[in-house]
């Protein structure tokens, strides 16, 4: 049978290892006689996977000190709303965004539910083809926070730089789908934010990574499981967490120590992401709209020149076990997923595929 490479957005492909290890594990636990699933979550065994899961992304990020990372439910969506009431404080806030794509629009319309948003730059004339250079971005004076999403994930919109301006002091960013994809400083952000089944783990558990400083704000409505306080005084167990995405994510953090890191992953990330907008460069047979210096490195979405072609891409790219190509409903096409559990190897099958296709 011919290898099979998953370019799914998400949930997405997980590292084979990872889950040949919980599949092995299924059963039997090391030894507890319990699937992780059946173990109670305040029991020593799903402790030890939780602080181990800690520990491990803790390393992996050098996330300092002063910030607790959660283990919570909901998924990046829910965090819209949830960052919002935990940051807003009681009076009437604002909130700055920068409109890059889908999700930071979607974080815009949500949070104007709990307070005033500015949208201080948006590229939406523009097709989301950019991000608004930070000297055309209007900030807020004393803004609650500037919101930020990191990677566009329907758009393939990559914000590689922290912002330097002034406005705001408290930075929030959406990583959902390129967190652990390169190394990031966690002290130049007041919050980091994203749903595990991009690049982390499985659909149902969200990360936060939260400075202590902001913590104890919440307004008074904020649901109890959702204030970040009473989850971090409760080691994410106020309320039952999800355990078994937990312990999956727990071992992808092992396998991306194994593999030497966030700077390994993105040394492999660079790589795959230049092989992969090569092909799509190489004449206009393909075509990826986004300026070069803003791609995403996780998420290429592309079109091609003759779109009544697009079925018969898709079917043949099925046929050789490359999966799940198809482009987000709201900007069709086709879209690949190059998150850091795909191999190269299946970068290569897609470009051999997408030059054979090409008639190349
Ligand atoms: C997938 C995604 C989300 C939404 O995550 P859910 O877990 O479905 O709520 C939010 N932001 C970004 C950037 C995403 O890629």
């Amino acid at each position: 049978m011919t290898n099979i490479y998953n370019f799914s957005a998400g949930p997405a492909v997980l590292p084979k290892e990872v889950l040949a290890q919980a599949a092995a594990e299924m059963l039997d636990w090391q030894g507890s006689g319990m699937s992780v699933m059946e173990m109670s979550h305040r029991g020593p065994e799903f402790i030890s996977i939780y602080r181990a899961a800690e520990r491990d992304l803790r390393e992996l990020l050098a996330v300092p000190d002063n910030y607790k990372i959660l283990f919570m439910q909901g998924g990046g969506l829910s965090q819209n709303a949830v960052i919002p009431m935990n940051l807003i404080g009681n009076g009437d806030a604002t909130i700055d965004f920068v409109q890059t794509g889908s999700w930071s629009s979607k974080s815009i319309k949500e949070a104007a539910r709990y307070a005033k948003v500015n949208v201080a730059a948006t590229a939406k004339d523009n097709g989301y083809t950019f991000v608004p250079p930070q000297s055309e971005w209007k900030l807020t004076p004393g803004a609650a926070y500037l919101h930020l999403c990191t990677n566009e994930t329907i758009d393939g919109v990559e914000i590689d730089f922290v912002p330097t301006a002034q406005g705001a002091t408290t930075l929030v960013a959406d990583m959902s789908s390129h967190i652990l994809s390169r190394p990031v400083d966690v002290a130049r952000y007041g919050v980091i934010f994203g749903g595990a089944q991009k690049n982390i783990g499985p659909a149902g558990v969200t990360v936060v990574i939260v400075r202590e400083d902001l913590l104890g704000k919440a307004v008074p409505y904020t649901p109890s499981a959702f204030d970040f306080k009473n989850v971090a005084d409760n080691e994410s167990m106020y309320n039952t967490p999800p355990t078994y995405g937990i312990y999956i994510a727990g071992l992808v953090f092992q396998w991306l120590k194994r593999q030497g890191g966030v700077a390994e992953m993105e040394r492999r990330n660079i790589e795959k992401a230049a092989l992969l907008y090569a092909a799509l460069d190489a004449d206009d047979f393909y075509q990826n709209r986004v300026q070069k210096e803003y791609r995403s490195r996780m998420n290429v979405p592309f079109y091609l020149r003759d779109e009544s072609k697009n079925e018969a891409f898709l079917a043949g790219a099925k046929e050789r076990g490359l999966l799940q190509l198809k482009g987000h409903k709201s900007v069709g096409g086709m879209r690949a997923s190059i998150y850091n559990a795909m191999p190269i190897e299946g970068v290569q099958a897609l470009v051999d595929y997408l030059n054979e296709f090409a008639g190349r």
